[in-house]
């Protein structure tokens, strides 16, 4: 690396850069072929690049310098009040969605993961995170011609990647060992830094281990049940072991859902007295574990037979001087049998002194999923709390409508981000320069749309008419409509779908709609998978293929574009099964407005003008819910949504949608951001 241009390479070790309005630029003006190539990792560039010699000419030494001396001043700045820097948080999750580079998520936990750490360092929070280093990633999406879904996974180059591996004193890479069927496996520390907050990934993948106790750590959500027990014991036991090696002492450990529970564990075992019981050590540890519910869905919250957790941690019980059933009771409800399954979501109840659902009204629901286990007689007596999600605002804000909010609330307005008072100045915002944002993204979405479409198309092998299709149509100027997120049957994509002649109608016409969809259904979930193929054979009807597009491989670099550029955002799920939701806070950060099913988040975001709603009472006839469903979707769609759009007045302004947008960004964009969130969580659940 040329002297001049070593500040550049230091940036690059910190995804700092990621979330800064000039950051991307400073790398894609490198080369900016070679970025999309290397797919944004700042690492690679620099190390495949040939343009060096050419960046040293340019202005992007200075500009280097310049982020770079940024960076470390915010480095070395003090921790905020509330917290004490020698103790951190400890913020565990399988899960961390950072940037499309650091392959280690595969949806909304990891997103909101990813979005708390960067909040916390902008906020200066003493926070560190604790995950996994998956090798082989989340899996790919691939459609073939019938619209079956293939995954692949592809390895992961460390040594192209912006992460460190951690070392101890005496140079050598640092290790824990956890024990896992009967032996032990040794483990690695990664370090990613996510601006001021440190994130420790943990790997398996160590030379000396066993072939298979290599994989462990190998992909996310991995299908074999017993590796992601022990998954979950790496990130538990391990995440706590590799802590106190590295010398962190953390006032609270959050466990960011179940998958971290076993970490309770392992604290009990290391402060527990000679003899004391397993319970009352455990009764003592909960004092500083906080635990975050995400799962209204039953299946989603995994249990294990005890021959399962016999078979895969045997040594376990042994290790924390209890008897198998004190461990498996930690894991059930109060009245399980002894041959009842254990739960990581219980073991995690058990185990913290606060529980929190992530909507008000996931809240409501996790209490009466709970009541049993509390015992309690009301759902209002069980205590689990709520705290709203929120969004990273400078990750999911597009930097036309970031530039937009600087230039009419003032320069420093994002670190003000949670207070009404400083978006209500959206009010004098002139519609010219919103359209003029909105009509950006939306352009940069179409632009976006065509080049994805037809290399899909062409890899499919799919007729070269098909191919062009999307790219010909697919209009900046047409309403466009967004559906993204994981198929899952609860999700309930298919209710755009539900009545075909209605859909055409709304794809056609001379006041078109043009739809993007995009999402991964699980490998395992073969309703899903046939779904996608259902819509996918529609296809060929008139309209369809020219004005549909799915997009394979649904990530973050995808969810940004989506969310930017989409005028409507689309959320759909069986109501209660939405826990939160946050895509839909995204797109409303852009100026998109939702239409959504009230259930998670937006019972809370929607207030009449800012968007529109579907009721969201449930119905235990499924199907008969599923046609008032669709019928109000597209009741909505062909009513309210699509004449909004298409009115203009004299200057070619869309008047009453642009009063929408406003009231849209001013009464969600202060409370759905991350900012919010990390408040709630130090004033709810970090203080008492
Ligand atoms: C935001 C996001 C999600 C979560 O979206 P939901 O609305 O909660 O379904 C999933 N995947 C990616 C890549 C995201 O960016």
């Amino acid at each position: 690396m040329p002297p001049a241009l070593a500040p550049l390479a230091r940036l690059a070790f910190n995804y700092w850069w990621s979330w800064q309005p000039e950051g991307e630029a400073l790398f894609r003006d490198v080369d900016p072929e070679r970025w999309v190539a290397c797919g944004a990792n700042p690492v690679r560039l620099l190390a495949e690049t040939s343009e060096l010699e050419r960046a040293l000419t340019s202005d992007l030494p200075a500009r280097a310098r310049a982020a770079l001396a940024t960076l470390e001043a915010e480095l070395a700045a003090p921790t905020a009040a509330f917290a004490d820097a020698a103790h951190p948080i400890a913020y565990f999750c399988a899960e961390f969605g950072v940037h499309p580079s650091l392959a280690v998520y595969g949806g909304g936990l990891g997103v909101l993961a990813g979005d708390f750490l960067k909040e916390a360092s902008d906020r200066r929070l003493p926070v560190v995170g604790v995950g996994l280093f998956y090798h082989r990633g989340y899996f790919h999406q691939r459609l073939d011609l019938s619209g079956l879904q293939h995954e692949y996974w592809t390895a992961v180059d460390a040594e192209r990647l912006p992460v460190n591996l951690v070392r101890g004193e005496d140079g050598r890479p640092l290790t824990v060992e956890v024990e896992l069927r009967g032996h032990a496996v040794v483990l690695r520390v990664w370090r990613v830094n996510v601006g001021r907050v440190p994130l420790f990934l943990l790997d398996s993948d160590v030379p000396g281990n066993s072939q298979l106790d290599r994989f462990v750590t190998g992909q996310l959500y991995v299908a074999d049940r017993d590796v992601r027990l022990m998954q979950y014991a790496v990130l538990g036991i391990g995440g706590v072991r590799a802590l106190r090696a590295l010398g962190i002492a953390p006032s609270i450990t959050h466990l960011n859902e179940g998958h971290a529970a076993l970490a309770v564990l392992e604290m009990a075992r290391a402060t527990r007295a000679p003899g004391e019981p397993l319970a009352t050590a455990v009764g003592r540890v909960r004092e500083g574990v906080v635990f975050t519910t995400h799962t209204p869905v039953a299946a989603g919250n995994e249990t294990y037979d005890p021959a399962d957790v016999g078979r895969v941690l045997p040594g376990l019980a042994r290790e924390l001087g209890a008897t198998d059933e004190e461990l498996l009771a930690l894991g059930r409800g109060p009245d399980a049998a002894r041959d009842a399954r254990v739960g990581m979501t219980e073991l995690g109840l058990h185990g913290s002194r606060s529980a929190n659902g992530v909507s008000k009204r996931h809240g409501e629901v996790a209490r009466s999923m709970w009541q049993g286990l509390f015992r309690a007689t009301r759902r209002e007596d069980v205590p689990i709390t709520h705290v709203t999600n929120g969004v990273h605002l400078p990750t999911w804000m597009a930097a036309p409508m970031r530039a937009l909010l600087r230039r009419h609330l003032g320069e420093d307005w994002e670190s003000e981000q949670d207070d009404p008072e400083r978006w209500a100045r959206i009010r004098e915002i002139p519609d010219e320069e919103l359209w003029r944002v909105r009509t950006e993204l939306r352009t940069a979405l179409v632009e976006a749309v065509r080049v994805r479409s037809v290399a899909d198309r062409l890899d499919r092998g799919e007729p070269i008419d098909y191919v062009e299709a999307a790219a010909k149509n697919f209009d900046p100027a047409v309403l466009t409509v967004g559906f993204a997120r994981r198929v899952a049957t609860y999700k309930r994509l298919y209710l755009l779908t539900q009545s075909p002649s209605r859909a055409l109608g709304l794809l056609s016409g001379d006041r078109p709609i043009q739809v993007v969809i995009a999402g991964k259904a699980h490998p395992g979930d073969e309703g899903a998978k046939q779904f996608l193929q259902t819509i996918f054979a529609m296809k060929r009807a008139p309209g369809v293929g020219t004005r549909v597009a799915f997009l394979e491989d649904y990530d973050l670099e995808l969810a940004r574009t989506m969310v930017a550029g989409c005028d409507v955002w689309v959320n759909l799920p069986r109501p209660p099964n939405e826990a939160s939701g946050t895509s839909g806070m995204k797109s409303a950060l852009n100026g998109g407005l939702n239409l959504s099913v009230l259930d998670g988040w937006w019972c809370e975001g929607f207030a009449g003008d800012n968007g529109w709603a579907i009721e969201g009472e449930g119905d235990l006839d499924h199907a008969a819910q599923d046609r008032r469903d669709a019928d109000q979707l597209y009741g909505i769609l062909e009513r309210d949504v699509v004449p909004a759009f298409y009115e203009r007045d004299a200057r070619g302004l869309p008047r009453s949608w642009l009063l929408r947008v406003r009231s849209s960004l001013g009464s969600l964009g202060p409370h759905f951001n991350a900012s919010r969130m990390l408040r709630d969580y130090v004033a709810r659940v970090y203080t008492r």
